[in-house]
């Protein structure tokens, strides 16, 4: 079967490589020269199953509210004039209950399980490398009542089976022993051993050029401009200003840039772009560095040691497309890795990059089919895109060879917004 592939980011490439490997015609369409240009490029390096659950959940408006008053605060929203905004806020704030919390996290954690399988898989079956570590990931607590708070957490842990160890503070230092440096900082952690890191970018580039070798065109540097449809035929062609093209089957992988291609034709897809920032310091003493990722609980910004580098990612910021890079995102990017790792890297030679998290209000993504029969979507994967790629994948790669996936694809498709 011929499939067209909009965008090529790690969702895009994930979904072209399985395809390909089924043994379909895929081509993608991207409007950068490379692959992971946008959003894939400078995420934070988690591929982290065991913190699958979406933002949205019960506590947070009050929580929300606190921190946008910190001096380094993990959200900002940006006042403005954008119905799709508020009214992406608004479903969010709907999603809040105990029972839409733990309705999102279990179809979130189905997927990204999934996912992790299909990862491992997939690296003995190429070898695929991407600084990648496999030495679980580190929530660290600098206050008592952050610590206690994980009661909660521990039992939705239990509850999915999920691997985790609370540690005090000197049960901390064996997994990332440059903390023992500031151990005044913090008193302690909740260490998931099953989660792992590495590189999205570095991850979806050798992605492509195994999707290649499996037969995959890529056409880099075609802007789509529409998706032509009737009636009848369901998709009839991709408008490009490359010329049209067309396929048997169409899969939407654009981001945060889906809903504007799609509502034309009818379909409303609440996905909103949740910007975020992040920092790649190159390390001048690795005993100084961390081992795997810290997350700054604090803060909600994540440490992640790729290779010979530190990615230093977080913040949410609701303002629409905008792709400014604020200088005080940046100081508090800084600022969390020199006051937990001060000598591990050199933050002046920094670079700043920013990204937009394609967003549901519910943190489950759209993955599936759509009412429009040669149409499919996999996009919204918001905070968790690179940790639920592979299980993308191989799912879209089942649907359209007309397979039943693997997992349960209740909740997941845009249906679920009666789309
Ligand atoms: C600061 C930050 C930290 C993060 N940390 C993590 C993490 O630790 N772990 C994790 O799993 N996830 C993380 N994420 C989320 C993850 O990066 C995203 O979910 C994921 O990259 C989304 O991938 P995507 O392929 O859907 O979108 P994208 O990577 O944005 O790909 C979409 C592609 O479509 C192309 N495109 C769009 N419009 C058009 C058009 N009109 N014509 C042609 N091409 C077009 C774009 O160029 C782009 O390449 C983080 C995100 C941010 C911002």
């Amino acid at each position: 079967m011929q499939v067209l592939i909009l965008g090529s980011g790690v969702i895009g490439t994930s979904v072209a490589y399985y395809l390909a490997r089924a043994g379909h015609e895929v081509t993608v369409l991207e409007r950068q020269p490379a692959p992971a240009l946008e959003t894939s490029f400078g995420n934070a390096g988690e591929v982290s199953p065991g913190y699958s659950a979406p933002w949205a959940g019960p506590g947070v408006p009050v929580k929300a509210i606190k921190w946008m008053l910190m001096q380094h605060s993990p959200l900002v929203v940006k006042p403005m004039l954008d119905p799709a905004m508020w009214r992406w806020g608004l479903s969010m704030l709907r999603n809040c209950t105990q029972a839409r919390y733990e309705l999102n996290k279990g179809r979130m954690v189905r997927l990204a399980e999934y996912s992790r399988d299909c990862m491992k898989a997939l690296r003995a079956d190429t070898g695929i490398q991407y600084d990648e570590r496999m030495q679980g990931t580190l929530q660290l607590f600098r206050t008592q009542q952050q610590l206690d708070g994980t009661a909660k957490d521990v039992e939705v842990l239990k509850a999915s089976g999920v691997p985790y160890q609370v540690l005090d503070r000197d049960g901390c230092l064996p997994y990332e022993p440059a903390l023992a440096a500031v151990k005044e900082k913090f008193v302690g952690g909740l260490r998931l051993p099953g989660d792992e890191t590495g590189d999205c970018f570095k991850f979806t580039q050798a992605l492509a050029k195994l999707a290649e070798a499996a037969g995959v065109t890529f056409r880099f540097g075609v802007n789509i401009q529409a998706i032509e449809h009737d009636a009848a035929k369901g998709v009839t062609a991709v408008r490009t200003d490359k010329g049209s093209f067309t396929a048997d089957r169409y899969v939407v992988a654009l981001g945060s840039y889906s809903p504007a291609l799609v509502r034309p034709l009818g379909i409303d897809l609440p996905v909103y772009p949740v910007k975020g920032f992040s920092i790649t310091v190159p390390i001048t003493d690795a005993s100084g560095a961390p081992e795997s990722t810290v997350m700054d609980e604090t803060f909600k910004v994540a440490v992640t040691r790729l290779g010979d580098r530190i990615r230093v990612g977080g913040t949410a910021q609701l303002s629409g497309f905008d792709l400014a890079l604020n200088p005080r995102r940046r100081d508090t990017l800084e600022h969390v890795v020199t006051d937990l790792f001060p000598k591990g890297g050199n933050v002046r030679e920094a670079s700043f990059w920013t990204g937009l998290r394609p967003m549901t209000p519910d943190g489950t993504p759209v993955v599936g089919a759509t009412r429009i029969p040669n149409l499919m979507l996999s996009t919204g994967h918001g905070t968790l895109g690179w940790t639920m790629a592979a299980g993308t994948g191989r799912v879209m790669a089942d649907l359209i060879a007309g397979k039943a996936p693997d997992i349960d694809m209740e909740g997941l498709t845009v249906a679920r917004y009666g789309g």
